[in-house]
């Protein structure tokens, strides 16, 4: 019964089409997988296709890119109405927000003697809907100036590198009041990977609570085996969704292999439950008896 629920295709930045990455998890096993695309749904229908025909059920998510404290944390959003007009007006400020600081990070790279151009970075970036860091760190590698994603962000990419810019994200509270009120689940992706844990320690959880949070990535590769018990203890303290996922960006994150962290049948349960209950007209594709 496995069940991966935070995957990215080149809808954003992974390396596979939707369609093609449900494929794969069907093939690698997986009985259900979530899209989880970051700041949309654009592949939420190839991948509905997809799943339907491959025989594996299918969350349809998004990762959105919120703020909290000063700090970049990422909430995953589960089974939203994709019509809800808050939730799609904020998705759609992320995306211009993103689009608008790629010639900024570009002509930042080129004040570095990098020969980096919109037309290049287009061409790396291909049919993605969502620009990010990891398009330029592709156009880098392309260029020849470091040999791996990994390496561009330590070198030009990271938060106060070289290259970076800042762009818009909405705060955490009201992004996670917005999942609910479009009726969908919120899980903060790996809240303690990439030093995020001192602005989510335990109190900061504890007070997401009253916003709507409804659960916690604690299986990611990010964490340790004491973070991971520490963050298992807060969320039983809370009543929080433990979930677990391997954070798949296809061959552009190494390691994070599709199925290699996973989520219980009944967290899965209780996602779809939850999101019924609350009225979201999006629901699981696929038939939860046969996973959960
Ligand atoms: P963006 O949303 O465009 O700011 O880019 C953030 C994405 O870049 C995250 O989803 C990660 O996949 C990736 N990322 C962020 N920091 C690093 C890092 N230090 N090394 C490698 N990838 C990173
Ligand atoms: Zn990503
Ligand atoms: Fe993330
Ligand atoms: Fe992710």
């Amino acid at each position: 019964m496995t069940i991966d629920l935070h995957t990215h295709s080149r809808v954003s930045d992974g390396t596979a089409s939707p369609g093609d990455l449900v494929r794969a998890a069907a093939d690698a096993g997986l009985r259900a997988v979530a899209l989880t695309d970051h700041d949309t749904t654009s592949g939420w229908s190839e991948a509905a296709d997809a799943a339907a025909e491959a025989g594996i059920a299918l969350v349809r998510g998004i990762e959105i890119s919120t703020r909290h404290r000063g700090h970049g944390v990422h909430l995953l959003a589960y089974l939203t109405d994709p019509d809800h007009g808050g939730l799609q007006a904020e998705l759609d400020r992320v995306v211009a927000g993103r689009d608008d600081r790629v010639p900024a990070m570009l002509e930042r790279l080129r004040g570095l003697g990098v020969p980096a151009t919109e037309e290049a970075l287009a061409e790396v970036a291909g049919d993605s809907v969502v620009t990010g860091r990891p398009h330029v760190a592709d156009l880098l590698v392309h260029l020849g100036v470091v040999p791996d994603r990994d390496a561009a962000f330590a070198d030009y990419l990271a938060d106060g590198g070289p290259a970076f810019v800042d762009r818009y994200a909405p705060r955490l509270p009201d992004a996670i009041a917005l999942v609910r009120a479009a009726g969908g689940v919120p899980v903060i992706a790996h809240p303690w990977g990439r030093g995020s844990a001192a602005v989510l320690d335990a109190d900061a959880l504890t007070r997401l609570m009253d916003d709507g949070l409804a659960g916690l990535e604690v299986d990611h590769l990010d964490h340790g085996a004491r973070e991971r018990e520490e963050l298992r203890a807060i969320a039983d303290r809370l009543g929080l969704l433990v979930t677990g996922s391997s954070d798949h960006h296809g061959t552009g994150k190494v390691g994070h292999d599709l199925g290699c962290e996973t989520t219980a049948p009944a967290v899965l349960r209780a996602i779809v439950e939850t999101a019924h209950a609350q009225g979201s007209p999006t629901t699981l594709v696929g038939d939860l008896a046969g996973v959960a």
